[in-house]
């Protein structure tokens, strides 16, 4: 924008915005920024097209709103206020019987004069008629849609000699206005665009219909209220059509042969934008065009209704044929002929440059590969981010007028990686829950065990002791002998539960050492009774097998471990023991291919006493040693099983993880 003294014709409501894009896709200057999910219009690069006010269903975008300053200049008598109305009103008022209703409507308000703005129309087509006669060149570009004339200053400066140097309608009636009525007087544009309002400083102001019916419900004018009156004259002849695409050039045609094979007449924001760009490329050369940025003024963003097209065509028609039949055409011809010598219908266009460099290719590049798009497949132009294709995109991210969120794949499959982020975070969590629940049960479990091992310790070694000194006293062949024996031997298998409690609970300390693990893992197999049909290997992936850890417990942690794993084959297998790891940590791996644990017992394994041995073979205490062991070392324990082989081989694996230096 830039012609008249006014600034952000359409601003944003902040927060309404919904961020579909539809705006930043109708733009057709793209003069819409995405910032913090918010559309927000660039004024600088906005051509008033309105197409962003029409299309937005959250009625985010909101036009400049000049009742106020009509209210004040019709509230100041001392200078005569004329009303310009567009000709595309029988589209907007389409409920009245009589257009002179209208023209009463608008005299109540307080303006002095009604003037149509058809006969500006008139005036202009007789210009662009003699300017096409004179040199019949072609290649200019009609400057009565002010969208047009903006978007060819502000992205093709380079064709703004083409804008025909001709006043647009409005202000060649205003000018009319102002050499019948004085200079001093204030002139109100009342039509169906948004443009317009910042078009030319020749008019005080420029109000859209919908506000004008806004205006009109305010001082409560109705039609039955007002006496129908004619329009301030002259009046008009075939510009009464101009609102319809082809009605400037209807009205050039009928009112002299002027062939229509070399003018190019369009509407419509995508279709006004291939025919510049063909006429910059040179492609139709020698062809004026005529064009307009909505589809006909009569579907411009100021009309209160956006539809029924046909309809409003229609209406425009009728108005015009009745027009025609009640016109003087003598007269009508003669104030052409005046009007069109006396008054200046001429208009200087100046380049308003608001185009921006492309961005280097490698920057694009780099946007492009953020938003997941490697390679062309990946350009999916689906459009859903308002820009035709991927790349266009990528060259508004550079722009900072688009973020790279607004890309609907991109944000999907974000949104799919965070979903299983989420659930993997979830499922950890809830392990994590259940291990520390098992923990405090563990926990609360070895502080019980401890006191009782610790009170059992004194009196078991007291029997421990009475019962071989009985043993030793007593003869060779005293029959007591094997009884006080059998005294013995069980205080003992006390005493290994006792001392088994103990290490659970861990109330012992860990002597930590510097040791050689697959030694150590070598030297657990020596003391290990390991049948003969059972395979032990070792290996290990590690340069550097050194780890501090408390020698003789951790002894009992892969013995223990080990005869689980042979008493799991009593049918002979494998035990294999895997060392593996990095700087901080070794994972021993103890693996068989035994029977397996089945799943409900898995919770059961680290608690004490939990056996599925016979009795007298088992004491359920081994795995609750290796636990209260490595959580000493402030390792881990992990446990994999199958029992089913339908499932895979069956057996079970045990990984301690232990740090190296803790
Ligand atoms: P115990 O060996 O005295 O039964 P543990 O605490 O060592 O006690 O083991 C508890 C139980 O865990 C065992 O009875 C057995 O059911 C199961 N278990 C432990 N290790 C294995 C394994 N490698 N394969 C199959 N079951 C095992
Ligand atoms: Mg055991």
């Amino acid at each position: 924008m830039g012609h008249a003294n006014r600034d952000k014709v359409v601003t944003t409501v902040k927060g309404k915005c919904r961020v579909c894009f539809t705006c930043v896709r109708e733009c057709p200057a793209k003069a819409i920024k995405i910032v913090d999910g918010q559309a927000e219009v660039l004024s600088e690069r906005c051509i008033g097209c309105g197409n962003c006010v029409s299309v937005c269903r959250q009625n985010a975008k909101v036009v400049l709103d000049l009742k106020g300053e009509v209210e004040s200049l019709l509230a100041n008598k001392d200078k005569k206020n004329v009303a310009l109305v567009a000709p595309s009103f029988p589209a907007e008022f389409t409920e009245l019987e009589d257009y002179r209703l209208l023209v009463g409507m608008v005299r109540k308000l307080g303006f002095d004069k009604v003037m149509e703005v058809s006969f500006g129309a008139d005036l202009v087509a007789r210009q662009y008629k003699k300017l096409l006669e004179s040199e019949n060149q072609g290649d200019y570009i009609s400057s009565d849609c002010p969208a047009i004339v903006f978007y060819i200053e502000h992205y093709h400066p380079g064709l703004v000699s083409h804008l025909a140097p001709i006043a647009s309608p409005m202000v060649a009636i205003s000018r009319l206005a102002r050499h019948l009525h004085g200079e001093d007087i204030n002139t109100v544009f009342i039509g169906p665009c948004i443009a317009k309002k910042a078009e030319s400083d020749e008019i005080d102001v420029a109000l859209t219909f919908s506000e004008l019916r806004e205006m009109f419900e305010k001082y409560s004018i109705t039609p039955d209220k007002v006496e129908p009156s004619y329009f301030d004259g002259p009046a008009s002849g075939m510009g009464a059509l101009f609102p319809l695409s082809r009605g400037l050039l209807q009205n050039v045609k009928k009112s002299d042969n002027i062939v229509e094979g070399n003018i190019i007449v369009d509407s419509g924001k995508t279709r006004f934008k291939e025919a510049i760009s063909e006429l910059e490329r040179g492609e139709i050369a020698g062809n004026n065009l005529e064009l307009l940025c909505c589809n006909g003024c009569i579907m411009g963003p100021g009309m209160t209704d956006r539809e029924n097209f046909y309809y409003k065509w229609s209406q425009i028609g009728k108005y015009v044929k009745a027009k025609l039949q009640g016109i003087d055409t003598q007269k009508w011809r003669d104030d052409l002929e005046k009007y069109g010598e006396i008054i200046d219908l001429s208009q200087k266009h100046m380049p308003l440059d608001r185009r921006i460099e492309r961005p280097e290719e490698q920057e694009v590049e780099k946007v492009l590969r953020e938003m997941g798009k490697e390679d062309e497949s990946d350009l999916l132009d689906c459009g859903a981010c308002g820009y035709e294709t991927c790349r266009e995109h990528a060259v508004a991210v550079v722009q900072g007028f688009a973020e790279d969120k607004m890309c609907l794949p991109y944000t999907i499959e974000r949104l799919h990686q965070y979903i299983e982020r989420l659930n993997l975070t979830n499922e950890k969590l809830k392990n994590t829950k259940l291990e520390l629940r098992h923990s405090e049960k563990l926990a609360h479990m070895g502080q019980i065990a401890a006191g009782i091992a610790h009170e059992l310790n004194n009196p078991l070694g007291v029997i421990t002791m009475y019962s071989n000194i009985i043993y030793e006293e007593l003869e060779e062949n005293d029959p007591k002998r094997d009884e006080a024996d059998l005294i013995v031997k069980q205080a003992d298998r006390c005493k290994k539960i006792v001392s088994g409690l103990l290490n659970f609970a861990r109330s012992n300390k860990t002597k930590l050492r510097k040791t050689d693990m697959a030694e150590l893992v070598n030297r657990s197999l020596e003391s290990v009774v390991i049948p003969s049909n059972v395979q032990v290997s070792v290996d290990s992936d590690l340069d550097d097998t050194m780890a501090a850890v408390d020698q003789e417990q951790m002894m009992q942690v892969l013995t223990n471990l080990e005869k689980n794993a042979v008493e799991a084959m009593p049918d002979g297998g494998e035990l294999k023991v895997h060392l593996s790891g990095n700087k901080e940590k070794i994972h021993i791996s103890i693996t068989d291919t035994g029977c397996g644990i089945p799943e409900e017992n898995k919770e059961k394994l680290f608690t004490p006493f939990f056996t599925t041995k016979d009795l007298g073979k088992g004491t359920g205490l081994g795995l609750p040693q290796v636990h209260g062991i490595v959580k000493m070392h402030q390792g881990k324990i992990n446990v994999k099983s199958n029992t089913e082989p339908e499932k895979g081989p069956t057996g079970t694996e045990f990984i301690i993880t232990i740090p190296r230096n803790i």
